[in-house]
């Protein structure tokens, strides 16, 4: 059966597709007929979601846990789709859930963060999406390797599909505290260069793992212009069988959608448009400035580095480095910089100060 046959007239995808900000919500899981339905019931009532999600194979990391109620769910689905006129969106991980999901007339995919790690489940995901023409939403992947994201992306477009999405869903580090996935957001900002004319899609839930900080976690995404959010919700979060800590009732997504200020990249004034070019340029001049000074600090490192090379002396003094970071953290304060980002910048330009060290001392 072709994908898109008994389709309501009144889902049109490529509307929703250029729909901005487009808003996606619904369960982490499917888990009853009930409650899939009496959550996208809910949802659609609010009028300002977009497109059910809803997982039905669920790739837990340890056993033991609710692993999704698959094919099952897709009746479900359907029904819910043709009683709410929403588009419905499931993820996918492997050839046999496409094509059972495309039977059953789902309008949208997402990859997952543990099928983006795996080129082989991400090349059988392609081959089986050939010739279909259906977004696709891909989740960064686990790890915060962006090669791996890369490579999905360029997968799936060479297997014909031009509605790609990406989705920013953090990434595990171990032990870490404040978030159940590091945002990382230098690696989403490096992406979203790479990929400019691809929809960036916000996933506080699985960013935060808790309630309390979705939306100021949207609302750093919303500044960073990004294109939508995709936020699980749920009729009783508490009780959800899978992600429950995270999982907002549906009224709790209206409050929190209602609080994010939307802004745009658009600069659409000419007086805007020549502010802040005024800023810009005083910037340019200030990298102009920096660069030359790093330009002058490599240039002394080299000659230091000839003069430990003539007396034998190394490269590294651990007291002169110490004493470096230590006389720059106590001016930090006082010029409104944070010591974190002043000794992760010293960092670097620390380590290029040794590579030009060594070039003298090695004759590179
Ligand atoms: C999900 O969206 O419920 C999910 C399993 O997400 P992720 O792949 O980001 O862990
Ligand atoms: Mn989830």
């Amino acid at each position: 059966m072709m994908q898109g046959e008994n389709k309501l007239a009144t889902i049109h995808i490529d509307q929703t597709w250029n729909k901005r900000p487009l808003i996606i919500s619904g369960p982490c899981s499917a888990e009853t007929e009930m409650q899939l339905t009496g959550t996208a019931m809910q949802l659609m009532a609010t009028g300002k979601v977009d497109v059910l999600r809803a997982g039905l194979w669920k790739p837990r990391t340890r056993p033991g846990n609710f692993e999704g109620v698959g094919a099952a769910g897709l009746p479900w689905l359907q029904q819910v789709r043709r009683l709410t006129g929403l588009p419905v969106m499931v993820e996918v991980a492997t050839a046999a859930q496409v094509e059972a999901a495309l039977k059953h007339d789902v309008d949208m995919f997402w990859i997952g963060a543990r099928t983006t790690v795996n080129p082989f489940s991400i090349q059988e995901l392609a081959d089986a999406l050939k010739g279909i023409h259906i977004p696709v939403f891909i989740k960064n992947p686990i790890n915060p390797d962006l090669e791996l994201w890369i490579g999905a992306v360029e997968r799936i477009a060479a297997a014909g599909i031009e509605k790609i999405a990406l989705i920013h869903r953090g990434f595990s580090s171990y032990g870490n505290k404040k978030f159940r996935n590091a945002p990382m957001w230098h690696l989403a900002i490096e992406m979203k260069r790479l990929f400019n004319s691809l929809p960036f899609i916000i996933d506080p839930s699985h960013i935060c793992g808790n309630r309390t900080m979705l939306r100021e976690v949207t609302q750093h995404a919303v500044d960073l212009h990004y294109e939508g959010v995709m936020i699980e919700s749920h009729t009783d979060p508490d009780n959800a069988w899978s992600d429950a800590a995270q999982q907002i009732k549906p009224s709790s997504l209206v409050a929190l959608l209602n609080k994010i200020i939307w802004r745009t990249e658009a600069i659409t004034s000419e007086e805007l448009h020549e502010r802040l070019n005024q800023f810009r340029n005083e910037i340019n001049k200030l990298d102009d400035k920096v660069l030359e000074l790093l330009a002058e600090r490599m240039r002394i490192a080299e000659e230091i580095g000839k003069y430990k090379k003539d007396h034998d002396i190394t490269i590294l003094q651990t007291n002169r480095w110490n004493e470096i970071l230590e006389r720059l953290s106590q001016q930090c304060s006082m010029l409104g910089l944070s010591e974190n980002f002043i000794k992760q910048y010293f960092e670097v330009i620390h380590l290029e100060s040794i590579k030009h060290q060594d070039m003298v001392m090695n004759k590179k």
